[in-house]
């Protein structure tokens, strides 16, 4: 029956735009402008031998904590690993609440979740995707230990709210800026915010390894010096086990790769932004449908475009009309948290967090690499257009 039904859909369908090929992500073309970079950094390490840890990475957390604008920056073996730690860091214990968004990657609230802490759930805003902190006080309670917000996609959560209630309740402020790195509140950098920042450098963030990594970024001395002991197993001397820690190092070839990208951040963040202004462009001059939502980029927010993503109703039909014209789309997220069965245990259920719930539906994320190009984009466009004019 679907055979028939697609059959007949696509014979009403007049010829599309020419078949384009627009990927989601092109590490590739990002990979053949720093080729010889790279090689040279990784060569140097292999020729140094020396893996785990050491001058490689004490450098990159320097740079990074000179990028980020914080005293401190310590690496580690993920994003994931970035968010347990700083919450062992400050000290979250079983029975703890940590306040979050349920409308992010699994990692957010699963490191809460590690340390047998309780995730609490705040809804998003709907137009910038990121906790509502217009909900947050009503979710304090005597248990709350610390508050957890993501900025998602590259665009900053509306920090001075957050760090407003959490001042008055004398909690800590864990950023989840694994999706943002360089991105601004007014003039400072997501991960100086609050007491600690959590980056990753999964291959796909904005500064990519070529592999897991990630980092904590602090202006707290005392936190930065617990983390330097956590990730070594809670050793600040090998053998002697001041804290229970665990495994999570950087290593030299990510950080000498690393190293060799950050230089280009700056550039590809641009690149970023300036694709986006190109899709704002695209979409006003093809005349699109109301009921597509662009992404917002408010006040005093400096996006850094992790995601393009754009809001529609018909969201799945769109998703596969553009896979069949060659253009690749995906969907962050397809569900959000408070309904996934690891966290089913908190007792949540569907309707809890409408915003978030009609975001797991609604949104789709377009190509926005740096590397992506202007022809590229309105291949992209040009067969959203098409869809409109034939389908919804
Ligand atoms: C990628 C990501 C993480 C986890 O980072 P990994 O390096 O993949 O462990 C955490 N939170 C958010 C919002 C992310 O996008």
């Amino acid at each position: 029956m679907a055979a028939h039904l697609l059959n007949q859909s696509e014979s009403s369908i007049p010829m599309g735009p020419a078949i384009a090929n627009v990927p989601f992500l092109d590490l590739k073309a990002q990979f053949a402008e720093i080729r010889d970079e790279i090689l040279d950094a990784v060569t140097r390490v292999l020729e140094s031998q020396s893996f785990i840890l050491g001058p490689e990475v004490e450098a990159l957390e320097h740079e990074v904590a000179e990028y980020v604008g914080v005293g401190f920056a310590i690496g580690c073996g993920s994003g994931s690993d970035a968010l347990l730690l700083a919450q062992m860091a400050i000290g979250i214990a079983p029975e703890d609440e940590v306040i979050t968004s349920p409308f992010t990657f699994g990692a957010t609230g699963g490191s809460i979740a590690r340390l047998q802490a309780r995730p609490v759930f705040v809804d998003i805003n709907s137009d910038t995707f990121n906790l509502d902190e217009r909900q947050l006080e009503a979710a304090i309670t005597p248990r709350t230990r610390a508050i957890m917000p993501v900025h998602l996609f590259g665009l900053p959560a509306n920090i001075d709210s957050i760090l407003e209630i959490a001042a008055k309740r004398h909690l800590p402020v864990i950023e989840d800026a694994a999706q943002a790195i360089g991105a601004r509140w007014k003039d400072r950098c997501v991960g100086s915010l609050g007491t600690l920042g959590c980056f990753s450098f999964f291959p796909s963030k904005n500064l990519g390894g070529a592999g897991d990594g990630g980092m904590i970024t602090t202006n707290d001395s005392q936190l930065a010096q617990r983390l330097l002991i956590l990730r070594v197993h809670g050793a600040r001397k090998k053998y002697q086990y001041e804290l229970l820690g665990i495994n999570s190092r950087l290593d030299a070839l990510q950080a000498a790769i690393l190293r060799i990208k950050l230089t280009h951040l700056k550039d590809w963040t641009l690149r970023r932004r300036r694709n986006a202004e190109r899709y704002r462009e695209l979409f006003a001059e093809y005349n699109l449908p109301r009921q597509l939502v662009l992404p917002c980029s408010p006040e005093p927010c400096f996006q850094v475009y992790n995601q393009y993503s754009i809001r529609v109703p018909e969201r799945d039909e769109l998703q596969r009309y553009l896979r069949n014209q060659g253009v690749s789309t995906e969907v962050y997220y397809p569900s959000p948290l408070h309904v996934e069965p690891a966290f089913s245990y908190l007792g949540y259920s569907a309707g809890d967090f409408p915003n978030a719930e009609a975001a797991c539906r609604e949104a789709l994320s377009l190509p926005i690499y740096p590397e992506l190009t202007f022809s590229q984009q309105r291949a992209v466009i040009a067969a959203i257009s098409h869809f409109y004019e034939h389908e919804a």
